[in-house]
């Protein structure tokens, strides 16, 4: 096919033909990934012409679908008008007052070109500001690539098989530690032991990365009040769940505010995009105004900027929020249905618009949960949805996102395709 022979010339020219190593399909049971020529709506299409209904949304961001009118005009007139100054625009004041209205965590923020650098600039502020230096962070959780958290980091490292990065120094990884999401006694323990060392907390307040997981009760109330008692700051990394449950932060939904937030993905219209913020008096610790250094050639670059206006304004539509949880709903239904009927054991989480399938008979909490579920029935799952044109992210790990795009009909031809899946897998 086409696709394969893209494949192959990926492969001369890229290292492993990949720009990231989660679009590999090495946690389904290898295969080739299948190149893609063009995004409408909630489909994709690749270069052979087959076309595909896409729960992938690229990881994420894709929550208003591959090419939204509103968010083309805007990108359009951005390119019309040249596409980067290096000086300040009016853009950025317009979409850090969108963000700042939506997150009343946040007096002010800064933007980056990822979420990978909004989170890593946290945790420096995070330092700069107790002038300490340890971080503890959640197994299972990922944070984007940057050394500090490429300690048991979740759906990218863990689909490759490894917990863990080669490059990472024994240094780096002493700066961190790690505990199991969903239980407080060990994160407990670990802050009376080194408490007054750590900076920060760093908490996806709903996993993205084993899965979809959320919070038990109180735990993300227990991590505050605990990481505050011992005067380190709690850090929400909301790159994920920035706009995927409502318009704002999810923490204003779950009802816990964090110091700092990193945000990304959704915020961006699909274009790069990271940023972060929180109240005035720890933001004033970044440069210019404080001694913490973040920077960017490209950062509040017009693109971006205007491309992410114009996301916020059509995810102020009422009722799609409303919409993409009911439609998660109905495919959550049909997957717990027809893994009872086919003698699969299934287990899904969803919240919103979005969820997990696992392979599993018991419920999915803390990251070794996820990682005990059947990776192989995961890998055939993954490809016989493929064959049948519905597009996954390639990982037991990862979400399946609903966009503003999907109608009534794609999930009810989501729900047939799983039914046939299910009897083959159980075949
Ligand atoms: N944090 C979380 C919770 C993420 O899911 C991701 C990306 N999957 C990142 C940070 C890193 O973001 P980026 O890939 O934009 O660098």
């Amino acid at each position: 096919t086409k696709s394969e022979q893209a494949a192959i010339e990926a492969n001369q020219y890229i290292v492993g033909g990949v720009n990231s190593p989660s679009r590999s399909y090495k946690g389904v049971g290898g295969g080739t990934p299948i190149t893609m020529a063009y995004g409408d709506g909630c489909y994709l299409y690749d270069v052979d012409g087959n076309k595909y209904i896409d729960y992938l949304a690229a990881f994420g961001p894709i929550i208003t679908g591959f090419n939204h009118p509103h968010i083309v005009a805007a990108i359009k007139k951005a390119a019309e008008t040249g596409v980067l100054y290096g000086t300040p625009t009016a853009y950025e004041n317009k979409f850090a007052k969108m963000l700042t209205d939506a997150i009343p965590s946040m007096d002010k923020v800064r933007f980056t070109n990822s979420g990978t650098e909004a989170v890593m600039t946290t945790v420096r502020v995070a330092r700069a500001y107790t002038n300490r230096d340890l971080i503890v962070k959640f197994s299972g959780a990922y944070h984007g690539h940057f050394d500090l958290v490429l300690v048991e980091a979740g759906s990218g490292p863990s689909t490759l098989g490894a917990s863990d990065s080669a490059g990472v120094t024994n240094s780096t990884a002493q700066e961190v530690i790690t505990v199991p999401f969903n239980q407080v006694a060990p994160f407990q323990a670990v802050m009376e032991k080194w408490g007054s060392k750590v900076a920060g907390v760093l908490v996806e307040p709903i996993i993205g990365n084993f899965g979809m997981v959320p919070p038990e009760p109180g735990f993300l109330e227990a991590i505050n009040e605990i990481a505050h008692a011992h005067g380190a700051l709690v850090i929400y990394d909301e790159v994920i769940t920035n706009f995927r449950f409502r318009y704002g932060a999810a923490q204003d939904m779950l009802g816990v505010i964090p110091d700092l937030t990193a945000f990304g993905k959704s915020i961006g219209g699909g274009l790069p995009i990271g940023a972060y913020g929180g109240p005035k008096h720890i933001m004033d610790t970044v440069a210019p105004l404080g001694p913490a250094y973040q920077a960017g050639t490209m950062a509040g670059n017009p693109l971006s900027m205007q491309a992410g206006i114009a996301c916020l304004e059509v995810l102020q539509e009422p009722g799609i929020y409303e919409r993409m949880a009911d439609f998660a709903r109905q495919l959550k239904d049909a997957l717990l249905e027809a893994g009872e009927t086919n003698g699969i054991p299934t287990v899904v989480n969803q919240i919103g618009g979005s969820l997990t399938v696992y392979f599993s008979d018991h419920p999915i909490k803390e990251y070794e949960d996820a990682k005990n579920t059947d990776s192989e029935m995961f890998g055939r799952f993954f490809h016989l949805m493929l064959e049948e044109g519905i597009n996954l992210a390639p990982s037991k790990f990862e979400a399946w996102f609903l966009t503003i795009m999907h109608t009534q009909q794609d999930i009810d031809e989501t729900i047939a395709v799983i039914h046939r899946v299910f009897e083959k897998l159980a075949q």
